[in-house]
Formats: C-alpha cells, sequence, structure tokens
C-alpha cells in the first residue's frame, strides 16, 4: 500500500497529541519539578498548542512536508533542551518517509528519526530520557509491527525511576535522580499512546 494518507489522518494525529499533552501537562510539570526545572509540561502544552493551530494548514500538506513543518513548529515553540529533540525526531521522520509511507516504512523512518534523536542529543538509551521509551518502542515494532505499543511505552516510561540521570538536566542531580519518573520518557509514552490510538482505529 503506497496511497498517500488521508489529510484526515493527519489532522486526527494532530489532534489526539495535542489533547493528551495538554490533560498531562500538569503531571509532566511535576515530574520535571522533581528532576529538572518543572517546565516540561509548560513547555510541551505551548508546542502542541501552536502545532495543533496550524492543523488545518498541516493537514493540507503531503505527510512528509507536515512532519517537517510539526517538527519546526515543535522546535521553535516548545524550547528547553525537548524541543530541538522531538523537532528533530518528527522532522527527520518526515524527510525518510518522502519515498514512500507503508507502515514498514514508518518502522525504518521512526529508527532513523531515533538516530537523529541520539546525534543530537549525544545520547543513548540507558541514560533516563526519552530515548529509554522510543528505543524500546522501536524495538518492539521491528520485532512485530503489531506489537501494543502503548503498553510497551508505558512499561519503558516506568522503567526509567530507578535509573540514574546521565544526560539532561536531571543528571545534575546524580544519585537524586533516582526513584522519579523521567518526564521526557512520560511525554514520549503520551505521545506514543496516542498515535497508536490513531492508527489501530
Ligand atoms: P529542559 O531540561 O531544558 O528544561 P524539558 O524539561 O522540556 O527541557 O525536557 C526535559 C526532558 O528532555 C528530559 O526529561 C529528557 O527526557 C529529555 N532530554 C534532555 N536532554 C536530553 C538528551 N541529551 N538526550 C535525550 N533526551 C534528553
Ligand atoms: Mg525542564
Amino acid at each position: 500500500m503506497t496511497a498517500a494518507p488521508p489529510a484526515d489522518l493527519i489532522a486526527r494525529l494532530i489532534e489526539a497529541v495535542a489533547a493528551t499533552v495538554t490533560a498531562h501537562a500538569d503531571e509532566l510539570t511535576a515530574l520535571d519539578q522533581a528532576i529538572g526545572d518543572g517546565d516540561h509540561g509548560l513547555n510541551m502544552r505551548r508546542g502542541f498548542d501552536a502545532v495543533l493551530a496550524e492543523r488545518d494548514a498541516t493537514a493540507a500538506k503531503p505527510l512528509p512536508d507536515a512532519l517537517k513543518a510539526i517538527g519546526m513548529t515543535l522546535v521553535m515553540k516548545v524550547g528547553g533542551a525537548s524541543g530541538p529533540l522531538y523537532g528533530t525526531l518528527i522532522m527527520t521522520m518526515g524527510k525518510e518517509l518522502a519515498a514512500g509511507a507503508t507502515p514498514a516504512d514508518a518502522v525504518r523512518a521512526f529508527g532513523a528519526a531515533i538516530d537523529a534523536l541520539k546525534a543530537r542529543g549525544k545520547s543513548e538509551p540507558g541514560q533516563k530520557t526519552m530515548l529509554d521509551v522510543l528505543v524500546p518502542v522501536h524495538a518492539a515494532l521491528v520485532a512485530d509491527p503489531r506489537a501494543d505499543v502503548a503498553a510497551i511505552a508505558a512499561a519503558a516510561a516506568d522503567a526509567t525511576i530507578p535509573m540514574k540521570a546521565i544526560r539532561g538536566r536531571a543528571s545534575f542531580l546524580g544519585d537524586r535522580s533516582i526513584g522519579h519518573m523521567d518526564p521526557g520518557a512520560r511525554s514520549s509514552s503520551l505521545i506514543i499512546a496516542a498515535v497508536a490510538g490513531v492508527l489501530e482505529g
């Protein structure tokens, strides 16, 4: 199947992700208050409010261009460390999906996007960041494209609780970062659950 996804799908993905980020903004902020500077919920809500405001113009574009536009908005509006990282992830997905958008293409593009995020953040899984959710979700999709990614992402976010932060602001706390869920891991699990919910429908 190589047909372009309907514009309606892009609009529904934007709505679903923006809704979950808004609904959980206070929770993300509380997580970031524990091991960061307490702005992650605010950053993400500001970014996805902007993406939602551009929904109709974005949904009218072909999927690769829509993803590039969303990524650019996230870089500009989220700010903090997470804005450029999420922006890189989504923009790279767009670049990689220019050749096609089958489910297999999407999994491969997700892998390339994670590699770009790693390069940008100079980070690897195991350092208590969003990568600790994105990498296991990608691995699960490579093994089984019908994997229950929402459950895998939630478990992976929980698994950041005992980790010690090696990257990002939380790393300044050293051992005191242990015992708290990473805010970016949580926002990644929320976004993945929302995307999966729309794609399954
Ligand atoms: P800031 O840390 O600048 O206040 P946010 O609070 O918006 O930015 O985002 C913090 C999240 O960003 C962390 O919880 C972590 O998941 C992620 N993060 C920070 N630095 C990195 C990095 N180098 N690589 C991957 N993820 C990172
Ligand atoms: Mg922060």
